[in-house]
């Protein structure tokens, strides 16, 4: 139900936490965080670190504190109200493809999942969660897998994609961005200097910015320390609406 995500020079497990927190009011029953760092393994693996726990954010720092994450600058955190699949823990996201390349976070609902999850496990695909979004974390990682860039992967597989959705996305072999896509679900960016930040809303970095950017329906958004672009789902250059916070919340 919130969703926050992070590029910049700052801990990312901070500010996505902090995000988290931030957003706790609209309700949730699990939370979790993927990292990126800079030092990825050689095995292309090596870069991505996810923790997710059912219940509250604090279950989430606790798990956390016990076996820390890497040091990460890149980040994407979810706070999780289910609707397909029991609040547990593996059912929380983030969700991973199945060479934990690429990490995902959803809000919203896929409709088409039943369909999608068949054909992926026609082609001996294993879904670890009851979710509908653990379709989309697979279908992105293929695409990236096949050697195209995860701004137009998600692209790609948002046009296959029905319902209702906030998807933000992490590449392990990519630290140097975070993807979001949104349809009838919103997404929020908090434009800073050599940072900047994704939300379900404002609130998830008020702290950090007042400069924001609401985005249209059916776009992805690719954020790196320096920029933001928009496109549409085909791939077209968009932009999103600007403004500023200027209400305290
Ligand atoms: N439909 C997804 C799930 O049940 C996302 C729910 C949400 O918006 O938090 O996991």
């Amino acid at each position: 139900c919130g969703i926050v995500g992070y590029v910049g020079h700052r801990s990312a497990a901070s500010v996505v936490v902090e995000g988290l927190r931030r957003l706790e009011y609209r309700g949730y029953d699990s939370a979790g965080i993927a990292l990126v760092s800079v030092e990825a393994g050689e095995d292309g693996s090596g870069g991505l670190a996810t923790e997710k726990r059912a219940g509250k954010l604090a279950n989430l720092e606790k798990a956390i504190a016990d076996t820390p994450l890497p040091e990460a600058t890149t980040g994407i955190g979810h706070t999780r109200w289910a609707t397909h699949g029991a609040p547990n823990d593996v059912n929380a996201h983030p969700h991973a493809g199945a060479t934990r390349r690429v990490a995902l976070v959803h809000n919203g609902i896929i409709e088409n999942f039943d369909d999608l999850r068949a054909r992926l496990e026609t082609d001996d695909h294993v879904l670890l969660s009851e979710t509908d979004t653990e379709v989309a974390a697979h279908l992105l990682e293929l695409q990236v897998l096949s050697g195209i860039d995860l701004t137009t992967a998600m692209q790609r597989v948002c046009q296959r994609l029905e319902g209702a959705f906030t998807l933000v996305a992490v590449d392990a072999e990519d630290p140097s961005r975070v993807v979001a896509a949104r349809r009838n679900s919103p997404l929020v960016v908090g434009l800073g200097e050599g940072e900047n930040f994704l939300g379900s809303d404002v609130a998830a970095f008020i702290e950090h910015t007042r400069e924001a950017l609401e985005l249209g329906q059916d776009q992805v958004v690719t954020i790196t320390a320096e920029g933001v672009e928009v496109t549409d789902f085909d791939g077209t250059p968009s932009s999103g609406t600007a403004y500023h916070v200027d209400w305290d919340l």
